[in-house]
């Protein structure tokens, strides 16, 4: 069986959340902290299961984990 390569847009079914919220400790040059921006704040558990939860039952089939 040949190798299956899977590539999603983002939005809306594959949303990027960051797990640091809006703060960065790099700032690095190429983007001070601007990617940052789109993303969805998960920077506590509690947000990590209530915003998963509401991304699932509005369509999304995984979430892309990041942050600063
Ligand atoms: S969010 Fe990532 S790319 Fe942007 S400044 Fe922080 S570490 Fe660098």
């Amino acid at each position: 069986m040949g190798k299956v390569f899977k590539a999603y847009y983002v939005w809306p079914r594959f949303p990027s959340l960051s797990l640091s919220g809006r703060a960065c400790s790099l700032s690095c040059k190429h983007c001070n902290r601007v990617y940052l921006r789109d993303m969805i704040d998960v920077s506590s558990p509690d947000k990590k299961i209530k915003v998963c939860r509401e991304l699932k039952e509005t369509g999304a089939v995984g979430v892309l984990w990041s942050g600063g």
